[in-house]
């Protein structure tokens, strides 16, 4: 009897594809597995084995494959309904999410790049063909698949590379990412030059008339006597009493001699496990409520307060579920900003904990994959951003998605566009297994679905240890301005904050919810302001580099001196971002440090790392930052918190504005005394009488809810109906404006008054290309599906117009 297989192969085909296997592969093939197989005129692709069975293709004769490459499965069944469902749910093809899903390692095809590492390897684990291929690559930089085919002589050479990459020989290449960042913790020790008694004795002698800086090294000496371990700057700042300054001069001078380890958070080395805290009344009656509430539903929502103990109370339930030897995901928006958590977990359940990040190199991610397909001691739990939805899991009990409000769980582009907690609770289905969505600002959509009793819902409404919520202050910017009580971008009230919080040695965080020096240049006598060449956006000034720059193409130009439209040098800088705010905190407060948090300051090397450990380490006294700040950051000294301009969010054009600009602005302020003291924020505004500006000061999260789910009932926005919206673009501007009314005018026939647009986003022209929106809205008694296939058929059509063939066309599936 002949054998086929319909395979997945990670290109955008809407069918999978059959090829034949003969009767021996079909007794070692199962679901799940790799398979090299050819496609097109001379390509080659890893597909992954969906359904094996005995009815040939119609339409074409199936090809036979090429290989077989792995011994078992390394997709389950279960990861492949989660995939049909993405695709299915999101509008995008099998492909697209095994793209999204597979490590790229484990995708080799034709055009991957081979290159050799640069670790030397014993040359003699090495296989005849895998030699001859390792030496190929000693002449030249990287190789593609058909240069080895050819080296080889065969066609097949998939399982040769594959070899290769399991004994580290070669790597595949991809996007250079950077790797997951070490923690930089700074340390001191007493130059070389002092080592003798009597280099010492003069140099104490010498010091004499600085006894801060005498204190610091005899400090020094008393405290590697009593730790024989290394010293930490911020130790010997805080044994010695003498300012991160004074320590710095001592550095300079050549006495101390400072130097960095490196803390690895991924491995975990440290000792023996801490207990789980005991929770107080708050928390376990949360617990309980939980507990309860999982016995009927499989969902369930926290609604926690900043600083609640929130995470405290996840850890019991993973405790639970690690009893039962289940499997845990924990999901967090973005992992790069949780190094905290990732060691708060570690110290409870050890080298339990596996961490999942997309910047992962390949290797890295392969081998947290792994653990996970095999149900390893070391991926029991696994800490992961939104792609971690995909690892192999075989045995989930529970699922944490941790501040399941943030926008960063929605892949926006390319496609699989999923929400990844929407993803996780479908996920968490397919294994029975429970879903805990956190938040001290819930979605309105996972509100709403509580209030449904969709989900259960528990609350904690006081803080951990009694801290008081901020005290939370909004400050008329008009009425400063009139009294001429600003100073650049500061009101009086804002900088007796700052000076008195300075005064009692605490930190502060200023938030800028834009990055660059002021966003717009603007000339003063013709009104021109410098456009971006690709977009339709005007540029961005940053001062540092002196340039304009374009943030949604990359473009950059040196600054221009004076107007291109009329010459004139009298250009002036519109709005301001956190550049212009360093910059001018560094004026008003000369003597104290001053940092910045933006994707500027944290994208080179250990950028990031070097902020947080500086704040954690009180060198720096002002951080200011953009939205980065939000996430997920605990920081004991911070006492003010100051959010520059609350307008610029407020009325950005989206209809989640003001939910966001809500969850934004109390996330910054829970960043404000979290421990004993209770902390101060100050919001600056020109409409201090807005209402989330009310709510956000008066944390009133129940009158947001049901203020802005009024105007959602009211304009048809989620959560009340469902969204898809449909994005067209193309160079030729006619062009994709006559499609986009062929496809809107098409979809009105069937939806009536349902369907927006097309129109214009905000940004019509991105590189270089021109962009039309249609919005269609989908009322709950209208079916989901039936909708989908709609306008899936309404695609297939406008694709047959020659016209319109060449115009892409995006599917969102809950855009928001
Ligand atoms: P949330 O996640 O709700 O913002 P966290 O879980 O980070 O709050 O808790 C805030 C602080 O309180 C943390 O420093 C945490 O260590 C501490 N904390 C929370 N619960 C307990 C507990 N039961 N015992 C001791 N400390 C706790
Ligand atoms: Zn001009
Ligand atoms: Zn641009």
């Amino acid at each position: 009897m002949p054998y086929f297989i319909d395979v997945i192969i990670p290109i955008p085909l809407q069918k999978l594809f059959t090829y034949s296997i003969t009767t021996a592969e079909n007794d070692f093939l199962k679901m799940g597995m790799r398979v090299a197989v050819p496609f097109g005129k001379s390509k080659i692709y890893t597909g992954i084995v969906a359904k094996i069975h005995t009815e040939a293709p119609n339409t074409y004769e199936a090809k036979e494959i090429h290989q077989i490459l792995d011994e078992g499965p390394i997709v389950n069944e279960k990861q492949l309904r989660l995939w049909q469902w993405i695709a299915n749910y999101y509008m995008c093809t099998l492909g697209d999410v095994m793209r999204a899903a597979l490590p790229s390692a484990f995708i080799l095809e034709s055009e991957t790049i081979i290159t050799k590492n640069s670790k030397i390897i014993d040359e003699s684990i090495l296989l005849d063909e895998e030699f001859l291929v390792y030496e190929a690559l000693q002449h030249q930089s990287s190789l593609k698949i058909h240069d080895i085919a050819n080296i080889l002589d065969k066609k097949n050479v998939l399982p040769v590379i594959k070899r290769l990459i399991e004994k580290e020989a070669i790597s595949v290449e991809e996007e250079v990412y950077e790797k997951y960042k070490p923690k930089l913790v700074r340390y001191v020790k007493l130059h070389v030059n002092f080592a003798s008694e009597n280099a010492l004795q003069k140099l104490l002698d010498d010091l004499h008339r600085a006894p801060k800086q005498h204190q610091v090294i005899l400090t020094l000496f008393s405290i590697s006597a009593t730790t024989k371990k290394p010293v930490k700057v911020a130790d010997l700042s805080k044994e010695s009493d003498a300012s991160p300054a004074i320590i710095k001069s001592l550095i300079d001078k050549g006495i101390l001699e400072e130097y960095f380890i490196q803390t690895d958070r991924v491995e975990y080395s440290g000792d023996d496990n801490e207990n789980t805290k005991n929770l107080n009344d708050y928390q376990k009656t949360a617990l309980n409520e939980i507990k309860e509430a999982f016995k009927e539903q499989s969902v369930v929502l926290l609604h926690g307060v900043t600083s609640s103990g929130k995470t405290e109370v996840y850890v019991k339930l993973i405790e639970d579920a690690l009893n039962k030897n289940q499997q845990v995901l924990y999901l967090l928006p973005e992992i790069a900003l949780t190094a905290q958590l990732i060691t708060r977990l570690q110290n409870y359940f050890g080298e339990q904990v596996s961490v999942f990040h997309s910047k992962y190199s390949s290797h890295e991610r392969v081998e947290v994959w792994n653990n996970v397909l095999n149900n390893s001691a070391k991926a029991q739990i696994v800490l992961g951003a939104r792609s971690s939805i995909f690892l192999p899991f075989n045995n989930l009990g529970l699922i944490i998605v941790d501040e399941e409000h943030e926008q960063s769980f929605k892949q926006f582009d390319p496609a699989p566009r999923y929400h990844a907690r929407d993803t996780a609770i479908v996920l968490a289905h397919i294994h029975q297994a429970k879903t805990l969505l956190g938040s001290a600002t819930p979605s309105l959509e996972s509100y709403f679905n509580a209030k449904q009793n969709k989900y259960g819902f528990v609350e904690i409404t006081k803080r951990f240890n009694d801290v008081l919520m901020p005290d939370i202050e909004l400050v008329d910017i008009k009425d400063k301005l009139k009294k001429k009580l600003m100073k650049g971008h500061f009101s009086d009230r804002l900088l007796e904050e700052m000076t008195q919080t300075l005064r009692d040695g605490h930190q502060i965080i200023l938030f800028q919810n834009r990055r660059g020096f002021s966003p717009i240049v603007e000339c003063n006598t013709c009104g021109h302001s410098p456009q971006c060449p690709n977009c339709d956006v005007s540029l961005t000034y940053h001062q540092y580099r002196d340039q304009l720059r374009c943030h949604y193409c990359g473009f950059a130009e040196i600054m221009p001196k004076t107007c291109k439209a009329c010459g004139s040098p009298d250009l002036d800088n519109k709005g301001f971002g956190t550049e212009q705010i360093e910059e001018e905190v560094k004026q008003l407060f000369p003597e104290k440090n001053v940092a910045r948090m933006d994707l500027d300051t944290t994208r080179g090397k250990y950028g990031y790392e070097k902020i947080i450990t500086a704040l954690e380490q009180q060198e720096i006294d002002i951080l200011v930052g953009t939205q980065m700040l939000t996430k997920g950051l605990d920081f004991r000294n911070v006492k003010l918190v100051g959010i520059m301009n609350a307008d610029n969010m407020l009325n950005f054009p989206d209809f989640r504005a003001h939910e966001r600009s809500f969850q934004l602005m109390l996330q910054v302020s829970g960043r404000a005394g979290r421990t004993e003291e209770r902390g101060k924020v100050l919001i600056q505004t020109y409409n201090p009488h807005h209402n989330i500006l009310q709510q956000v000061s008066t944390n009133n999260y129940k009158e947001m809810y049901n203020e802005q789910m009024n105007d959602r009932y009211n304009y048809k926005y989620p959560p009340v109906y469902k969204q898809v919206k449909i994005t067209l673009k193309h160079k030729d501007y006619n062009r994709v404006d006559a499609a986009s009314i062929w496809f809107a005018t098409s979809l009105r026939n069937v939806f009536g008054d349902f369907i927006l647009g097309p129109e214009s986003p905000p940004i019509g022209r991105i590189r270089n290309q021109f962009y039309k929106n249609i919005l269609v809205k989908i009322p709950k008694k209208q079916s989901l599906s039936k909708t989908k296939e709609a306008i899936i058929k309404m695609n297939n059509s406008f694709l047959s117009i020659k016209d319109f063939r060449s115009v892409k066309v995006i599917l969102n599936v809950d855009n928001f």
